[in-house]
């Protein structure tokens, strides 16, 4: 088997919803538009890797390695993952990574209520066994969801350690991953995740991740409702096919059709 030696595209999600707080809408993405990214990635040929299978991939572990491998992140646990994202993931044949936030569980987002968000209810541990048994990968994102870079260093390791063991003890699988909250980590952070036994960490980094990235900094970039088309091209560095671009001119050779009729001029 030969060893990845292509930039993958790391995408990281929050929640899927009709109804985000405004000042959380930046971290939000409706469930159609949602679902115009995986039918746009479907189009582009990409295959939705977890970032357990990305590692493997990296090793040279993972046998069919896809041609275009993308990885869906996302981060805390909202309950809208059970109710919008899966549902939409099983359609395309999508897979993904959710990283959970373990003090709140079964609760709602009060890490949030600085910005009007803290009222959104978090996915209960019966909606994680399931989609842990569908397919998606569970990975750590602390117990309290702190900034871990300006803990001490023992409590940093706290939350690093006590989420993988509530995660692995209450669903009877193994934790790997982890993700930083607001993706924030140094080196000592980095030290306490691999300590704890984790083989990745995910940070922001806004960039495509390399094959010779540290796999405990992993790059994602930011993805939310305006990401389609040209702009999620350009995150999964990939080319309209000519198709798309035929079907792309016909619609707009048809919009200006339909404007000179309705308006009675036409401007470019
Ligand atoms: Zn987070």
């Amino acid at each position: 088997m030969r060893r990845m030696t292509t930039d993958t595209p790391i995408l990281m999600y929050h929640s899927v919803s009709e109804r985000a707080p405004r000042r959380f809408r930046r971290f939000s993405v409706t469930p159609r538009g949602f679902e115009q990214q995986l039918r746009h990635m479907r189009e582009r040929g990409c295959t939705a890797l977890t970032i357990g299978e990305l590692m493997r991939l990296r090793a040279g572990r993972l046998e069919n390695p896809p041609a275009r491998p993308v990885v869906l992140t996302f981060d805390d646990g909202f309950a809208d993952f059970h109710e919008h994202a899966m549902p939409a993931l099983a359609r395309y044949g999508m897979r993904a990574t959710l990283y959970v936030t373990t003090g709140y569980v079964g609760r709602t987002s009060a890490w949030l209520q600085g910005i009007g968000a803290g009222h959104l209810p978090m996915l209960n541990w019966g909606q994680l066994a399931e989609l842990a048994q569908h397919g998606i990968e569970i990975g750590a994102h602390t117990a309290s969801h702190p900034a871990l870079d300006a803990l001490p260093r023992i409590e940093a390791a706290r939350e690093i350690v006590v989420s993988k063991r509530t995660l692995e003890d209450k669903l009877g699988i193994a934790v790997d991953s982890f993700a930083y909250p607001f993706g924030y980590h140094s080196p000592g952070v980095r030290r306490a995740v691999r300590e704890a036994g984790f083989g990745s960490a995910c940070a922001v980094g806004y960039r495509t991740s390399r094959p010779d990235e540290n796999p405990f900094a992993l790059s994602r970039h930011i993805a939310c409702e305006q990401t389609q088309t040209v702009a999620l091209d350009a995150l999964l560095g990939t080319r309209p096919t000519s198709m798309a671009v035929l079907r792309d001119r016909l619609r707009s050779a048809a919009w200006a059709r339909l404007r000179h009729h309705v308006l009675g001029y036409n401007h470019a």
